[in-house]
């Protein structure tokens, strides 16, 4: 009997989205107007900041990288990242015209190790990009310590972390700036669409005219009705912007997202009870008084034990019509980066190893009880040997 394949990642899009995006088009103001206004309202009152505190854009990416050049990162400056990471975060710190430095994770939490990055601290490093993996917080207060004592900015790469919070307060609000993404896998999605915060008014003043070409006043504002406004370009910007479209999407999974969250997390303890006894490594309990974004569920695999290598469980759970996924391979693995500068995945060990022996098992709000049970038999029956 062949079973539906379960898509990983797939977003959980209701009738409110499909609702919403319709009377957006009906509207016919598709560009960035009041539906972004909204969005950008809605999430700064769901991390309390003010509306002043966000600027909507059309990827994490993009975030990363207005917020970086606003940060007054730039050539000639080294910025401390995690290698367990998508290449964005990497690839937003070289396109702002910096150098990247890795510094190893913790092997337990799977986060950037603060001892690794008072290590790799240079005179040369401008900012810090810690990136809270899966969505389980970094150690922030050591990394702010850091920040403070060495004089850096911090860039709080939040894709996995909407929901996180670390000692009562926020993710992305530690930083001066935090970088959200609303991608089809993340939790929650406009498409492709992101957001991000900023400690200070002016520097998300700045982010807004780098997202929209360098103009000093947006598009909706220029043609709205109480008359023609004059705009003038005052720097060299980018195309970010994020469309109403995108954020007709967004304001419902917004309104969703603690709903979602406890699924993911009732998902996520039942993975625990159930790979407790395989050869593995199982993601650790969140420490207490923050709470975790749960994104990702991740095993790392015992090369010792496991009967199966990671990639052959890949291979494996993929034939059995359950989609899984790789976060990730050590951006060090990579041959521009070993290109461009002599990484080797060797100069960070702990997420070298990590990243050949992980695996991703689905973890969206939408999995049903039976797609969960079809997940957990598989894994089972595969590591038990
Ligand atoms: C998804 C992701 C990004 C990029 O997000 P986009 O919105 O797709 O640009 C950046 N960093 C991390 C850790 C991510 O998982």
């Amino acid at each position: 009997m062949n079973q539906p394949f379960i898509t990983f990642g797939s977003p959980d899009i209701q009738q409110d989205e499909i609702d919403a995006v319709i009377a957006t088009m009906q509207s016919c103001w598709l560009g960035t107007g009041p539906k972004v206004a909204q969005l950008e309202k809605d999430f700064s009152r769901y991390k309390l900041v003010t509306s002043e505190q966000v600027a909507a854009v059309n990827s994490c990416t993009a975030a990363l990288h207005v917020s970086l050049i606003a940060a007054g990162v730039g050539p000639g400056d080294e910025v401390i990242t995690t290698p367990l990471t998508f290449c964005a975060t990497v690839n937003a710190i070289i396109h702002a015209g910096a150098t990247p430095v890795l510094a190893d994770i913790d092997p337990l939490t799977l986060n950037i190790d603060p001892t690794e990055i008072a290590r790799k601290i240079s005179s040369r490093t401008k900012a810090l990009v810690p990136v809270h993996f899966a969505g389980r917080p970094c150690e922030m207060d050591a990394i702010v310590q850091l920040a403070n004592q060495h004089q850096l900015k911090i860039i709080e790469d939040c894709a996995h972390a909407i929901e996180t919070e670390y000692r009562g307060q926020k993710a992305g609000t530690f930083g001066d700036f935090g970088c959200f993404s609303f991608y089809v896998t993340k939790n929650i999605t406009t498409g492709e669409g992101g957001m991000v915060i900023g400690k200070k008014i002016e520097d998300i003043q700045r982010v807004k005219i780098l997202a929209l070409h360098g103009m000093s006043k947006d598009a909706w504002k220029r043609f709205s009705d109480d008359g023609y406004k004059h705009y003038q370009v005052v720097e060299c910007g980018f195309k970010y912007n994020m469309m109403d479209l995108q954020a007709a999407i967004g304001i419902p999974q917004l309104a969703r997202v603690d709903q979602s969250w406890i699924i993911r997390q009732q998902i996520w303890q039942q993975y625990q009870q159930a790979f407790a006894d395989l050869p593995v490594q199982l993601p650790m309990e969140p420490q207490a008084d923050t709470r975790h974004g749960y994104h990702l569920y991740t095993l790392i695999l015992d090369p010792e034990r496991s009967p199966l290598s990671r990639d052959q469980l890949l291979d494996a759970m993929t034939k059995r019509g359950i989609g899984v996924g790789v976060h990730y391979m050590s951006l060090p693995e990579h041959s521009f980066y070993q290109q461009k500068f002599a990484w080797q995945p060797q100069q960070c060990p702990h997420a070298m190893f990590a990243g050949r022996q992980i695996i991703s098992l689905p973890i969206s709000a939408k999995l049903t009880a039976i797609e969960l049970q079809r997940v957990i038999s598989a894994v089972q029956e595969l590591l038990q040997g």
